[in-house]
């Protein structure tokens, strides 16, 4: 089966519905008929400034989530990263690959260092993509299932894979992003021009753990549009056709078909019954997740065992990266 690998930062309480509809939905659909590498980002989530005590506690809820969505500790390889040392390690022989100027022109960076100016962003949040090819490059994946939102880092990583190849020996695999475009990309309730994210977070995110009635609520609120019909349209009906994605994701049906079934009736309506698949499905989520956090030895016994493969497959690729950029080998 091919090997595909892809990682989540626990940088906030809970996930949201683009996360899982993004991420989580599609690793589920991912370990049919792959190998699948899923981890959480703890060493990236440090780039910012953060609450150790909180960090540790979000590390573990964002596993109980990932095992609450569907993913099978039996089929994917769960692990957490800063339990692996080789994604450190790596990342430091890819940084002396990497231009500075190339860095530069990551725009994450661009983005999130722009509220307190580039000298109070950490050299961390400068060299994040770097330690993100690292992550991927260790495993040899063939896929990197990514949003939209990743396609700059991930061309960064076949950058580097290219070049440690073509400088050195052919070591890694260039991977192929995997990205499933009917729901690539949830946007913000109240900011549609923007992707829902755990850093704008507030009104316009749906939170997979928050009170279903709270994000019931958030869903009757959405911003929408001065018309009054209801059609698919992303360019000019962004609000409405994100309420029409969410359902068609969460419920299964097909957009033709639901905006079928709304003609003749008003944005209201659609916003009840978007709710109402929202609420049906965050429910049952929620206390699958409260369910799994109350044996949280049974948890950690699985990221041990994740992080055991993990460190096998990613010492391997290491031993050949540290070969070959000439490191003595220890006697
Ligand atoms: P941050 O604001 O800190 O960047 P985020 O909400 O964007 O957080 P990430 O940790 O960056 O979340 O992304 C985790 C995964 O979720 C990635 O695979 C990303 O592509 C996916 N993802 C994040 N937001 C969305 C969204 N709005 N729609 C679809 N997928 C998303
Ligand atoms: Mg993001």
């Amino acid at each position: 089966r091919p090997r595909v690998l892809s990682g989540i930062q626990p940088t906030a309480d809970s996930f949201h519905l683009g996360n899982f509809l993004g991420a989580l939905k599609q690793w589920v659909a991912l370990q049919e008929d792959f190998d699948p590498f899923f981890f959480i980002a703890d060493l990236h989530s440090i780039t910012m400034p953060h609450d150790p005590k909180l960090l540790r506690e979000r590390t573990l809820v964002s596993v109980a989530q990932l095992l609450a969505a569907g993913v099978d500790p039996d089929r994917a390889t769960i692990f957490v990263q800063s339990q692996v040392p080789a994604h450190t390690q790596a990342s430091w022989v890819l940084e002396c690959l990497t231009g500075f100027g190339e860095a530069r022109r990551m725009t994450q960076f661009k983005d999130k260092s722009a509220k307190g100016g580039e000298g109070a962003a950490s050299v961390g949040l400068f060299t994040y993509p770097i330690l993100q090819a690292a992550d991927i490059l260790l495993y040899r994946p063939q896929y990197v299932p990514v949003g939209e939102d990743q396609r700059q880092h991930l061309e960064l990583t076949r950058d580097l894979a290219q070049r440690f190849n073509k400088r050195f020996k052919k070591t890694f695999r260039v991977p192929e992003p995997y990205i499933l475009e009917s729901t690539a990309k949830i946007y913000d309730l109240q900011l549609p021009e923007k992707q829902m994210s755990k850093s704008i977070g507030g009104n316009g995110c749906i939170w997979l753990l928050d009170d279903p009635k709270a994000s019931a609520k958030k869903i009757r609120s959405a911003v929408t549009d001065s018309e009054t019909e209801i059609r698919f349209d992303l360019e000019n009906k962004r609000g409405v056709s994100n309420l029409l994605n969410i359902h068609a994701a969460l419920s299964g049906a097909k957009i033709d078909d639901l905006v079928a079934s709304f003609e003749g009736k008003g944005y209201g309506d659609l916003k009840a019954e978007v709710a109402q698949v929202v609420v049906d499905f965050v429910t049952p989520f929620r206390n699958r997740v409260h369910d799994l956090l109350e044996d949280r030895s049974e948890l950690e016994t699985i990221l041990a065992a994740g992080a055991d493969r993990a460190t096998e497959v990613s010492e391997a690729t290491l031993r050949d990266v540290y070969e070959r950029v000439g490191f003595l080998p220890r006697a």
